[in-house]
Order: structure tokens, then C-alpha cells, then sequence
């Protein structure tokens, strides 16, 4: 049986990090912004259409379109081949268990939480029936098998794959009351479906609520210059930063970057 250094071994050659909050970095879901905003267009719309939204969200990395992380992060759900999808998946709940375990104090401090009791993997809303997230999450991380509870179901109200955010986009069955929750996606687009999970847990009446998710969607190709180059810069300081299993974009000395 591979252990999980052996399992992510070859990640450190290609994954690309996340950048710690500083100018040029949305502070909620860390992509790249113009200089001088606090938040990208998405997160500013979520905080209107939404009713509530996560304490404190950590993307593990970017989910570079073509990139080898992207791939795998569809593969491991859409490849026709099934023992590719179960060794994806494998290496993937690697990647996340390596991750939390280096990272979760970030996340709990993030949230201002001791610990928390519930993870929670975000339902697809495409209509998929078998999702492997959750089988992740409870039958190879050893860190979250004993507190995923699939709690959370898409409301049939909206079409599949639709990416508005909403406080009714998932219906909650389970008594969240009190108890901090941590979200569990693979990507992170617009951002809608994480927070909108974030949002009916919080009126369900759960503690603060942190979101982790495996990758960040990140493209350069924007038509807008102003966009373009804020992105490509931001994608040069990130592949300068490097991979670093230690770091995270919440841990990250950002001060030392400015
Ligand atoms: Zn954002
Ligand atoms: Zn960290």
C-alpha cells in the first residue's frame, strides 16, 4: 500500500500555488484582481445574493485551464476508464489528506473555530448520482473519514449546472446547530455552489463555516487587457513562489511578497 508522501510525490512538479491575500489577490477566494480591489467581481456578488457566506475559504491550488491539475480534477469524475477514476481518486484524497494536515490549523484559526466536528462535501448540481468527493473524503482520507456526513442535497428547484448563487440552492437535513462545518469541493469557478452550501448551513443554524476546495479555476485568456495582465502577473508570482507542501494561501507570509 503506497503511502501518501509516495501517493503525492510527483504533485510538487506541477501544481501551482495559491497567492496569500495582498494587492492583486481577491481576499476571499484568492484569484487574481485588479490592483486596488479587495475582492473579485464574483465574491462581491456572492455577499449580495447570499445571506450568508464562509468564514474563510483556502483553495489548495490553481486549477490552470490545461493544466495538468485541471485534468485530473475532471478525469478523476469523467474518465470513460473506471480503474483511471479510482486512481485518481486515490491520489487526489492524497493530495487532500497531505494538505489538511498541514493546513487545517490554518483553516480552523481562519474561522476562529477549535476544530471542526462536521465535513461536508459539496453536492454536484449537475445531476451526477455517484460523485467520488464524498467516497474521498470518508473511505481514503483517513483525516475526514469519521466526521463526512453527506448533509447536504441540490434543490431540484434549480436547472442543472446552473452557477447562481442562492440561500435555497441546498436543502440541509441534519442538525448543524452550533456545530462549525468544513466544506469539501474539488473546483472553485464563480465560487456559487460552495457559498450557497455555506449560506444554508449557516441558516441551518451551524457555527462558522470554512471552505477548502482542491483547485482554483485560473485562466489568463481574459479579452479585457486590464484582467489579462493582472492574471498573467498573477500567475508569474505564483509559479516564482514554487510549491511548497508547508505553505498555504492562508499561512503564506504575504508581508514578504509586498
Ligand atoms: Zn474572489
Ligand atoms: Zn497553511
Amino acid at each position: 500500500m503506497a503511502t501518501v508522501g509516495e501517493l503525492t510525490a510527483s504533485y510538487g512538479n506541477f501544481l501551482v500555488p495559491v497567492l496569500a491575500p495582498r494587492s492583486g489577490v481577491c481576499t476571499v477566494c484568492k484569484t487574481s484582481v485588479l490592483p486596488g480591489y479587495h475582492t473579485c467581481y464574483q465574491c462581491w456578488d456572492h455577499t449580495r445574493n447570499l445571506s450568508g457566506t464562509a468564514d474563510v475559504v483556502a483553495p489548495i491550488a490553481l486549477s490552470v485551464k490545461g493544466g495538468q491539475w485541471a485534468h485530473e480534477l475532471s478525469s478523476y469524475k469523467n474518465s470513460p476508464s473506471m480503474s483511471a477514476r479510482g486512481s485518481l481518486a486515490l491520489r487526489i484524497g492524497a493530495v487532500l489528506w497531505r494538505w489538511l494536515d498541514a493546513h487545517e490549523p490554518c483553516l480552523r484559526q481562519g474561522a476562529g473555530v477549535a476544530g471542526f466536528s462536521l465535513v461536508l462535501p459539496v453536492p454536484s448540481t449537475t445531476g451526477r448520482a455517484d460523485h467520488p468527493l464524498p467516497r474521498i473524503l470518508r473511505d481514503i482520507v483517513k483525516l475526514t473519514a469519521d466526521r463526512t456526513a453527506e448533509l447536504l442535497a441540490p434543490n431540484p428547484r434549480y436547472p442543472p449546472g446552473s452557477r447562481e448563487p442562492g440561500d435555497d440552492r441546498f436543502l440541509v437535513n441534519g442538525d448543524l446547530r452550533g456545530r462549525p462545518v468544513l466544506l469539501v469541493d474539488d473546483q472553485w469557478t464563480s465560487g456559487a455552489r460552495a457559498q450557497s452550501a455555506a449560506a444554508a448551513v449557516k441558516l441551518a443554524g451551524s457555527g462558522p463555516v470554512a471552505v477548502v476546495v482542491l483547485g482554483r479555476h485560473f485562466g489568463t485568456d481574459w479579452s479585457r487587457a486590464d484582467l489579462r495582465e493582472a492574471a498573467e502577473s498573477y500567475y508569474q508570482a505564483a509559479r516564482g513562489q514554487g510549491w511548497d507542501w508547508s505553505t498555504c494561501c492562508l499561512c503564506a507570509d504575504a508581508a514578504a511578497h509586498q
